[in-house]
């Protein structure tokens, strides 16, 4: 068996490391298989003018419509998917959607908003990310004004001369840029203001620490009021009350986004957020 241990009881194939290695190598497998037959589903999450209650944008948020699991949440499989160089791939695969799902809205609703795309680290520095995105909006007709792309503070920190390249090809597009998961890593303001970032998004983990310490209401006001001075509006991630949503608005948030105003949700039931859905339960 692959257990045989040596005396000194230390063994390289140790039976989990096998099932694990065995495992990933069969995830790798499916994944491959779920892009090549178009398994993957993209649900769109409201973000919620804090002033008006109206929606001013949707995030685009990937899942696996997997055959015999369900639909599976994107961290089970974006991590696989950068190690085995598929974000490529599903980075593509979203971008194709949203901007399919878009022109679709578009016949379909009057008022259109904005979509946000994340796009992973790897994928940002290894794909060509900004011909993938503008030749999808060709050939769907999207304009730049209705994209937004979601880039994680990670990204930044390897602030490469490529990922500065790209940054600024896609200002020169237009489309909108989104500081993702802001206060997760360590990335100055000032470095995220001189790439001309449009929004900070705050981290969930400072929406959480809302009104549970001093400390926690003073490092967001801060944040808020950094970020307005630099330009850029600021979205609170991950709001679960009422009471935070009442915080934040005294604090000046532009957005709020979170399961106490809706979960991701599936294109169908999305639709109705397009006419200026609207959240009175917030005023
Ligand atoms: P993210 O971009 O920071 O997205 C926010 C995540 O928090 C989403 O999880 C969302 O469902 C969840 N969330 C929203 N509101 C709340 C709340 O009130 N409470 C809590 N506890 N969670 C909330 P999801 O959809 O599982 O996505 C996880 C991460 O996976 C995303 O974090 C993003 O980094 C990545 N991701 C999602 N879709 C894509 C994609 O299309 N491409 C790439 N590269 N990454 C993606
Ligand atoms: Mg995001
Ligand atoms: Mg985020
Ligand atoms: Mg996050």
């Amino acid at each position: 068996s692959v257990k045989a241990a040596g005396k000194c009881g230390y063994h390289f194939f140790d039976e989990s490391f096998y099932d694990a290695l065995v495992s990933r190598h069969q995830r790798e497998k499916e994944l491959r298989y779920a892009l090549d037959h178009d398994q993957m589903v993209v649900f769109y999450q409201p973000k919620v003018d804090i002033a008006t209650g109206t929606t001013s944008s949707l995030e685009a948020l990937v899942r696996w419509a997997h055959p015999t699991q369900g639909i599976v949440a994107p961290n089970e499989f974006i991590s696989l998917a950068q190690e085995t160089g598929l974000i490529a791939r599903l980075g593509e695969q979203v971008i194709e959607k949203v901007c399919a799902q878009l022109a679709y809205w578009s016949e379909h609703t009057q008022q259109l908003v904005p979509v946000a795309i994340n796009i992973s680290p790897t994928h940002f520095q290894n794909g060509n990310i900004v011909e993938v995105l503008s030749s999808c909006m060709k050939r769907y007709g999207i304009p730049a004004s209705l994209i937004e792309l979601e880039i994680t503070e990670s990204t930044m920190l390897e602030n490469t001369e490529e990922v500065t390249q790209a940054i600024n090809a896609l200002r020169k597009m237009g489309v909108t840029l989104s500081v993702d998961d802001f206060g997760t890593g360590y990335s100055s303001l000032s470095q995220l203001h001189s790439l001309n970032f449009d929004v900070l998004k705050v981290d969930r983990a400072f929406t959480v620490r809302l009104n549970r310490s001093k400390d926690g209401n003073i490092l967001f006001t801060t944040i808020i009021k950094m970020a307005h001075s630099l330009g850029m509006r600021v979205v609170a991630e991950g709001v679960e009350t009422l009471e935070q949503i009442k915080t934040l608005k005294a604090m000046q948030c532009d957005e709020i986004q979170g399961f106490y105003i809706s979960q991701p949700l599936p294109p169908a039931d999305a639709q109705p957020v397009l006419p200026k859905w609207f959240f009175p339960s917030i005023m």
